[in-house]
């Protein structure tokens, strides 16, 4: 009974996964809804719904294959108590460099923005790679992002390879690490060619150069050993808070509204306190 009453939450679990979520090939399966089911009915379901989900990477940690939102997941990892073991490398093919390349600008802070990949240099066609086995995720064209590919690799990690020229691959394909994925280019925004490459875990941004020696092109270590350590920057990002300026306002007006001094509001935005704000600047209030 006990085994029965198990089955049928999962059941249910996964049959709110189906529905809630774009997964691909498998959005279209109907469930009748108004005639009861015998449990025997419904562990068979059950079975085939995990049959037709094998074939995405790691779908029981992240329990959901969204192909439109490149970025749907909502985890705080900087609360991680546990060491969480990635795989990275069983031989020597399993990683391959995305691109060599100087690197333009590194995963962190860019003035107010946080940048959460590495921007490598290239030109406008050279093929990009996918670092590991996985399968497509996003293939499409983004404001931000320009052209850009997302894979879910078997290791549970994500990999983003934005401001493609061309994309070589599409949502749901196969692919072996250092498969080309696009040509690389300059679309979205992007001042000139070069290939922005994120790593993530569940949505949350990892600093590519805790992996990867950029230098040489080779992996650090063959296991990746996550931690809150590797996330204790987003405290940080997440504890920034900004304000939109509107007509009217004035840094009095702001540090009234914040109860935060204007001398902190100059400082924390690197202004003084004859600056003239503008309708639409955002201004760091915390
Ligand atoms: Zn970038």
């Amino acid at each position: 009974m006990f085994k029965q009453k198990i089955l049928i939450i999962l059941f249910f679990f996964f049959k709110g996964v189906l529905f809630s979520q774009d997964i691909g090939g498998i959005a279209g399966e109907e469930f009748e809804e108004n005639k009861p089911k015998e449990i025997n009915e419904l562990a068979a379901e059950y079975t085939e719904t995990i049959d037709s989900l094998s074939w995405i990477p790691y779908f029981n940690e992240y329990s959901l294959w969204e192909t439109h939102k490149i970025h749907p997941y909502k985890n705080d990892f900087t609360k991680l108590t546990d060491t969480i073991s990635l795989i990275l490398k069983y031989s020597e093919c399993d990683f391959i460099h995305p691109i060599c390349g100087e690197i333009n600008s590194d995963f962190g802070y860019r003035r107010k923005r946080f940048h959460y990949g590495i921007d490598i240099d290239l030109e406008r066609g050279d093929p990009v790679l996918a670092s590991f086995e996985g399968v497509v995720r996003i293939a499409k064209y983004e404001s931000t992002y320009g052209r850009v590919v997302v894979i879910r690799h078997n290791n549970g990690l994500e990999t983003l390879y934005g401001h493609l020229h061309k994309i070589e691959v599409k949502i749901g394909d196969k692919v072996e690490a250092g498969q080309i994925i696009g040509l690389g280019g300059s679309t979205g925004r992007s001042t000139g060619n070069h290939l922005h490459y994120e790593m993530r875990y569940l949505g949350e941004p990892i600093n590519p150069n805790d992996l990867i020696d950029f230098e040489n092109g080779i992996l650090l270590s063959d296991t990746l050993q996550l931690n809150a350590e590797h996330f204790v920057y987003l405290k940080e990002v997440r504890a920034r808070k900004y304000y939109r300026v509107r007509s009217g306002d004035s840094l009095s007006r702001i540090s009234y509204r914040y109860g935060v001094s204007i001398s902190k509001l100059c400082k924390l935005n690197g202004i003084s306190r004859n600056s003239i704000i503008r309708i639409g600047q955002s201004i760091r209030y915390n």
